[in-house]
Parts: C-alpha cells; sequence; structure tokens
C-alpha cells in the first residue's frame, strides 16, 4: 500500500462496517468508482459483475439517469421537508399512496423511516405500543428465528438470529426470542420429508409460544426468503402452517421485505411468492435501488386503529425521524418503483431467476457443491469441503476462498460463511446469468484445484 493513497488513507481513517480490523490493514479496501447496468468498475480499473446487487439492493443497475433526474430535480423543488406535526409534502404522500396501492395484501398507512434496521426497531415500538393501547401490557415479546436478519440497532439486531449480532454487544435483549431456521438441507432429520420438516418448525414455535404464555408474545417478524442468514427458501407448507400458529394466538405477522421487497423473487413482493398475510411490512433497499437511504412499513387496520386511539388519548405519537419520508428519496423510490413496473422488471426476475436457478443447480454435480437453493434473483450456493477432509475447513474458509477467486473472475459475490450469495441487479439479461454461472462455475474449479494442489 502506498503512502497517502487512498488505499492508505482507508485504512487510516475509515471504520468499516462488518470488517475484521486486523484482516482490513493487511489486505486493504477494494475501492469501487463508478458503475454502469450490473457492472461495477474499481479503482484499478478492473470491471466486475455486481453479482450482489450492492447490498441486495440495487434493482435498477448502476447508472440509471432517471434516478439521477428525478433526485436533481426534487432537489432544485424542495430538498427537505419531514412529516412532524400534520406536515408534508408531494413526494410522500404519493409514495405512500402508491405503496398501498402496490401492497400484497389491504394495507391502511405508511409509516416512513431511513434504513431497514430503523424500520424494524421503529415495528417494535409500534407493536409496544398497540399492545399497550388494547389494555394489554404484557403482550410484548417477539418471536424472530435462528440466522434471521433484521438489521443492527438494538432491537433490530437483538431478532436478527446471527451469533456476530449479538456477541459482545450483550444482546438479544430481553423479550426476543428465537425459534428454529427453515433450512430443510441443514435441519430437516433422516427420513424427514420437507412437509414434515416445515411442520416441525410450526410445532416449534407453538411449544414456544405455550412455553413463554400466548398472552405475553405479541408478534413474530421473518423474511419471506431469509437474505444474509444464506438464503433460505422455506420448505413447502411452512408459510402456511406458521400462518395457522399465529392466527391461533393473536399474534401479529411482520413480513421483512428488506431484500424481497420490490420483485426479487418474480413478484412484487415475497408475501405474494409464499402467500404470507403479513399485518406489517418492511421496506428498504430495493425500494430507491439505494440510490438514497430510505424504508418505510406499512400496517394495516388492526395495527393502526389502537395505535391511532392511544395517540388521540395522550396527545401525540411520540416517535418520528428527521429524515423520514424524505423528499428526495420518497421521489426516487417513486420513479424507481415506476421503472420497475414499465421495464415489467418483476416478470424479469421470473424469467432470469430461472434461469439462474436452473444454472446453480446444475453445479451441484461439482463435488465441492452441497446445495444450490433459491428463487427469482436470489439464489445460494453451498460450498461442502471434500469427502473425508471437512476437518480441515474452519466454517467460512472455502466462502472466503471461492469469494477471492470469484473477484478475480470479474464476479462480485458475498460469502455467507460457506454459502455464495447471487443477487444481481433485476435488469439482469440472459447473457448475463449464463456469464455468472460460468464466472462460478470456473471458480470452482480453481478452488478444487487450489485444494488439491
Ligand atoms: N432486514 C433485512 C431482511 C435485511 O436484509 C437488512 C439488511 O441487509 C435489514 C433488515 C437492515 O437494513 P439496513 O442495513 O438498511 O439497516
Amino acid at each position: 500500500v502506498r503512502p497517502n493513497s487512498d488505499e492508505a488513507r482507508d485504512i487510516a481513517y475509515h471504520f468499516h462496517s462488518y470488517t475484521n480490523a486486523e484482516a482490513h490493514e493487511k489486505i486493504g479496501p477494494l475501492i469501487i468508482e463508478s458503475g454502469e447496468g450490473i457492472h461495477v468498475t474499481d479503482s484499478n480499473g478492473n470491471r466486475y459483475i455486481e453479482g450482489m446487487s450492492g447490498l441486495w439492493s440495487v434493482a435498477v443497475g448502476f447508472n440509471e439517469q432517471r434516478l439521477v433526474d428525478v433526485a436533481s430535480r426534487q432537489m432544485q423543488k424542495l430538498p427537505y421537508y419531514h412529516n412532524f406535526s400534520h406536515r408534508s409534502h408531494g413526494p410522500a404522500i404519493d409514495l405512500a399512496e402508491k405503496l398501498i396501492e402496490i401492497a400484497p395484501v389491504p394495507m391502511s398507512k405508511v409509516f416512513y423511516t431511513n434504513s431497514g434496521s430503523e424500520a424494524n426497531d421503529t415495528i417494535v415500538k409500534m407493536v409496544w405500543y398497540r399492545s399497550n393501547a388494547l389494555g394489554k401490557p404484557e403482550k410484548k415479546k417477539i418471536i424472530s428465528r435462528l440466522r434471521g436478519y433484521h438489521g443492527v440497532t438494538v432491537a433490530a439486531a437483538s431478532m436478527t438470529g446471527l451469533p456476530y449480532n449479538h456477541k459482545s454487544f450483550d444482546l438479544p435483549m430481553e423479550g426476543i426470542l428465537h425459534t428454529t431456521c427453515p433450512h430443510y438441507w441443514r435441519e430437516g432429520q433422516d427420513g424427514e420429508s420437507e412437509e414434515a420438516f416445515a411442520s416441525r418448525c410450526a410445532q416449534d414455535i407453538d411449544d414456544m409460544i405455550q412455553s413463554e404464555g400466548p398472552e405475553t408474545v405479541a408478534a413474530f417478524i421473518a423474511e419471506p426468503v431469509m437474505g444474509a442468514g444464506g438464503v433460505v427458501v422455506p420448505p413447502a407448507t411452512y408459510w402456511e402452517k406458521i400462518q395457522a400458529v399465529l392466527a391461533k394466538y393473536d399474534i401479529l405477522l411482520i413480513a421483512d421485505e428488506v431484500i424481497c421487497g420490490f420483485g426479487r423473487t418474480g413478484n412484487m413482493f415475497g408475501s405474494t411468492t409464499f402467500d404470507i398475510k403479513p399485518d406489517i411490512l418492511t421496506m428498504s433497499k430495493q425500494i430507491t435501488s439505494s440510490y438514497f437511504p430510505f424504508s418505510a412499513f406499512m400496517i394495516n387496520d388492526r395495527v393502526y386503529q389502537p395505535i391511532a386511539d392511544e395517540s388521540g388519548r395522550i396527545g401525540v405519537l411520540g416517535h418520528g425521524y428527521t429524515g423520514g419520508g424524505h423528499p428526495v428519496g420518497a421521489a426516487v423510490a417513486l420513479e424507481n418503483i415506476k421503472i420497475i413496473e414499465e421495464r415489467d422488471l418483476v416478470a424479469n426476475a421470473a424469467e432470469r431467476g430461472a434461469e439462474l436457478q436452473a444454472g446453480l443447480t446444475d453445479l451441484t454435480s461439482h463435488p465441492l457443491v452441497g446445495e444450490a437453493r433459491g428463487i427469482g434473483l436470489i439464489g445460494a450456493l453451498e460450498l461442502i469441503a471434500p469427502e473425508g477432509k471437512s476437518g480441515d475447513f474452519a466454517p467460512g474458509k472455502l466462502g472466503a476462498q471461492m469469494n477471492a477467486i470469484m473477484l478475480r473472475n470479474g464476479l462480485i459475490s458475498r460469502n455467507m460463511t460457506d454459502a455464495m450469495a447471487f443477487c444481481p441487479p433485476l435488469i439482469v439479461g440472459a447473457n448475463d446469468v449464463r456469464e455468472i454461472i460460468q464466472i462460478t462455475k470456473k471458480s470452482l474449479e480453481e478452488l478444487a484445484a487450489d485444494i488439491n494442489g
């Protein structure tokens, strides 16, 4: 690393998220300078397919001029306003109306936040507020799932079911419980069918509710397809069985659509793909293609009405963010959704998604691949050590090695332990999908050669 280079200054001053500080000093940063379509280019001129859409989030690609123009126009007209104390502005109103129109189930209201974490943290507060309003102050516990990902603020990190989000942070906080991860390949027992596994997952939740006391459990939160926890598509019949348990105990269902929302699974929302009927639905990332930090959640009448009644009684709803519903973010979100609709990117996600999933499935013939999984334009390849050698590979070692090889071969993926994730922009073409599969295949061969050599 040259002194005073961007790399050196990054190491000196920039505190990175999700990064091992010691390793960062050795490896240095990958500095991305520009983007075009599904590609990004680094500061050394290397071009990559952004196979992760950044962080599962750039639906329309990396140089969508319409989003630049709409942001610029909004900046000139009204660069900022808020929604405290009855204030409003056009973009927030238009977007709220649009979100209610495209919602997968009837919804009443949209609340604006700035990130996925903040939306989920706010939802926890709203759920508590509602229980108090209903005169059920003991009904506050929230069930989430092991390996689920809901963000990193205090309540959201508590709901996240991954060890490194809890360790050394004194989390999870009290009242947040974690149930079985619905990953059949990993958690299914010998001779257990997918449907039987789904029944067991539902029974685990039922048992947890019974042992905690049904009157103490307020909500269940889950991603339609788990993203950061390893791309886990639920087993057949999972969602119908889970929803039956929640209905039995009057427990709210929160669908965290931060990754699945806006086309990723081949429908506008993952809730449609899996016939999920949420009371609360979290949105972020692809809502603006991440051109602007933005998030929101929708709630139905069952959630909204008690909250509205209570805030009427006590005078005000004591919650809101300076940047919530930001006019530039709202304008970008509206234009982004318009582009997704006009270019039929949801259908493209379904069609290219089928090709991507078929390509990943073909790669399961490779001895280093244990499972291919996914739906629409989100997928993963689970790497496994060569037979008899699992002791030589600590969890994540193969994944990190594969990540580096794929990067060298021009494809950005992300290893979640040993699962390589695939989540390209929704504008991806058939040739791009073929290239993604070809690079992955070549990278697997190089990984095998490295291991065996
Ligand atoms: N929920 C889900 C499903 C996510 O995937 C993420 C981020 O990856 C979040 C919430 C948190 O969003 P943010 O990073 O914007 O706080």
